[in-house]
């Protein structure tokens, strides 16, 4: 088995498309993808994906707030037909419309115009801030997409707007609630002190939470080695993904981290009881 359960599409910041997706899993003999885009349910084609032999795990990467912290919990086995999901993810998706169009207008403030138009050349349905950082560099005002971060979109940028996302409490009920197994993302990647760290931890496990990644891609040995001791002592399912979005950032692909070590596989999120069964 070799499984990648975090990436994105173009239907939202990811370069590919999900066919894109399927094939590149077939090249690599990667047996289970989830494609898991921001706020997203993306529609695979089944019968491409039976022809890869591929198994499609469906997901979705929700972005919440914890505390005032932003937060990514995935949602993995999921019902995509489930109303309650579907209406909250509607719900974070239009709260991202309307962050892109504030963006808009302050990059207007500043003399930067033509987002909207840039948006409609898109295949995307979640629109997010890595989408502006392209237009950003495609426009030539930033030379690169770190570059849009810290100028403009991060926290202290000149078109900056906070996020309004659902909390991390709701978030895990409505993956549950769909029948699906909730994933704290990339958890080394929240700028929270040690304290914090666990606290995020406790939380997310007292809140339903399922899972936590213990790799992904660029991760180093010590927090790999770290974040799978926390899921042996708090009892949660590891998961692991590439967080994959562009072929031509070189040092990502599909399938791209280290594999959960022998000791934490035993936990592995394949493990459990909501797993989606094999076809
Ligand atoms: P959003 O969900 O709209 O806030 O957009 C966040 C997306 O932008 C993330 O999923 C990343 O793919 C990307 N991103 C966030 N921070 C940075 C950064 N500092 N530099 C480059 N890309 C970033
Ligand atoms: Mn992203
Ligand atoms: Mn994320
Ligand atoms: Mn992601």
């Amino acid at each position: 088995m070799k499984a990648d359960l975090h990436c994105h599409s173009y239907f939202s910041d990811g370069k590919h498309s999900p066919e894109y997706l399927l094939r590149r899993a077939k090249e690599l003999d990667i047996t289970h993808i989830a494609i898991t885009d921001h706020d997203f349910i993306t529609p695979v084609n089944k019968s491409l994906a039976e022809d890869y032999h591929v198994q499609v795990i469906p997901g979705v990467e929700i972005s919440c707030n914890w505390e005032n912290q932003e937060i990514h919990v995935v949602g993995l086995g999921i019902d995509i037909q489930d109303k309650n999901l579907k209406i909250l993810l509607e719900l974070q998706r239009e709260a991202r419309k309307k962050r892109i169009f504030d963006i808009d207008k302050l990059l207007e403030k500043n003399g930067i115009k033509g987002l909207s138009t840039y948006f409609e050349s898109l295949p995307c349905i979640s629109k997010t801030r890595s989408h502006v950082a392209d237009f950003l560099v495609s426009s030539r005002k930033s030379k690169s997409r770190a570059h849009a971060f810290s100028k403009y979109l991060g926290k202290k940028g000149r078109a900056f707007v906070s996020s309004e996302w659902i909390s991390l409490s709701q978030t895990n009920e409505a993956i549950i609630a769909a029948g699906g197994i909730s994933v704290l993302a990339h958890p080394s990647k929240y700028p929270l002190n040690k304290r914090r760290f666990n606290e995020l931890i406790e939380t997310f496990k007292q809140k339903g939470g399922d899972a936590i990644e213990v790799s992904y891609g660029g991760i180093n040995a010590a927090i790999q080695k770290n974040l799978e001791e926390i899921a042996i002592n708090k009892e949660l399912y590891v998961s692991a993904g590439s967080d994959f979005h562009d072929a031509k950032a070189h040092w990502t692909d599909l399938g791209k981290f280290p594999a959960i070590t022998s000791k934490a596989k035993k936990q592995a999120i394949w493990h459990h009881p909501r797993w989606p069964p094999q076809s």
